[in-house]
């Protein structure tokens, strides 16, 4: 339930409100605009007499929310949210491509990703330390070692870093992960989300492999719910019964997901398509579509990468995929 407090009342009598509305068993999120405050009821509302609440003086409207997310809610609050990665803005306006390989594989390889893809436009890197592999016997991450190496290509470029956690118990390894990647494999790994909750850093939070908008925006509830609102929703496409490409990239979540909340919303065409030729048009048309960012997969050699070579980009093609991009963004302000 929403509750829009009308223009220029006290603060006094605003707090009264808040504080009987928490005497009703709801949380109470507040979210003051420019020239309205408006109250989130977060919790069972089914027991507030809404006419009550819409009858008292410093109340303008009430409206009973139907989605089940709350604090992920457009409706509760309707500015977007920016989320600042170690300096990095995301949403709101502000726009950061993301691009590394999909594993970290040498102290090499990641330094020179990140100098090429730095000279190209990207802001963030990216690197799977911790890979979630569908077969036990394949390359499942240099781990540890990984995180290590991401760093010395932080200090090396001063590019914050962005990968992905599979368990909460390695959350100390973390420490200086700028950005923590949720994989598509754990959108609803429920403890996993619950402890991203009581932590300040951002999530980079994917969409299940098969999972509805609804499902993906709870999840991002589950963090929320714990205090944490840093969060970037990333379409990595869904599975359908298209077999040519990888998964089916899901462009209408872009426009969906920001009418819906206001979290940013980031496309990652690579694992989408799941091939290199496709990453460049599919870029294109996620911010044609209103992307608030990219998520690319660049790798010195793909050909010989451990993991995921199909779909990964040479810093040759990065770089003009980046120059498209640019291209589109001209395009749509002119
Ligand atoms: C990745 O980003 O390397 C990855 C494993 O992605 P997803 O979870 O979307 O499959
Ligand atoms: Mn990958």
């Amino acid at each position: 339930m929403i509750a829009v407090v009308k223009q220029n009342v006290e603060e006094e009598q605003l707090q009264n409100l808040i504080d009987w509305l928490q005497t009703q068993n709801v949380a109470v999120h507040i979210s003051r605009g420019e020239n309205h405050t408006v109250l989130g009821l977060v919790g069972d509302t089914s027991h507030i007499d809404m006419e009550l609440l819409e009858n008292l003086d410093i109340v303008e409207r009430v409206t009973r929310i139907s989605e089940p997310f709350k604090n992920a809610n457009r409706k509760f609050h309707p500015r977007d949210t920016v989320v600042d990665v170690s300096g990095v803005k995301i949403g709101g306006g502000n726009f950061a491509i993301i691009a590394g390989p999909c594993s970290v594989e040498s102290r090499e390889q990641i330094v020179e990703v990140a100098r090429r893809v730095k000279a190209s436009g990207a802001s963030l890197l990216r690197g799977g330390a911790f890979k979630p592999r569908t077969s036990p016997y394949d390359f499942q991450g240099l781990k540890a070692e990984g995180l290590e190496l991401l760093k010395i290509a932080k200090e090396e470029t001063g590019m914050p870093i962005v990968t992905e956690i599979m368990s909460a118990s390695h959350l100390p390894l973390f420490e200086d992960v700028d950005l923590i990647q949720v994989g598509a494999r754990n959108m609803q790994n429920f403890e996993l989300l619950k402890e991203l909750g009581k932590i300040k850093k951002p999530i980079l939070l994917k969409r299940g492999l098969a999972s509805t908008m609804k499902e993906w925006l709870m999840s991002a509830e589950y963090i929320m719910a714990g205090g944490n609102e840093q969060i970037i929703l990333c379409e990595r496409g869904i599975r359908t019964f298209e077999t040519y490409t990888r998964n089916t990239l899901d462009l209408s979540a872009v426009p969906m997901l920001k009418e819906l909340s206001h979290l940013p919303v980031i496309v990652d065409p690579s694992h989408a398509g799941g091939l290199s030729r496709l990453v460049k048009p599919m870029s294109m048309a996620a911010v044609a579509a209103g992307t608030d960012g990219l998520m690319i997969e660049v790798h010195n050699d793909p050909s010989r990468a451990l993991c995921d070579g199909a779909q990964s980009l040479t810093p040759e093609q990065f770089d003009d995929v980046a120059k498209a991009v640019s291209r589109v963004q001209e395009a749509l302000n002119a």
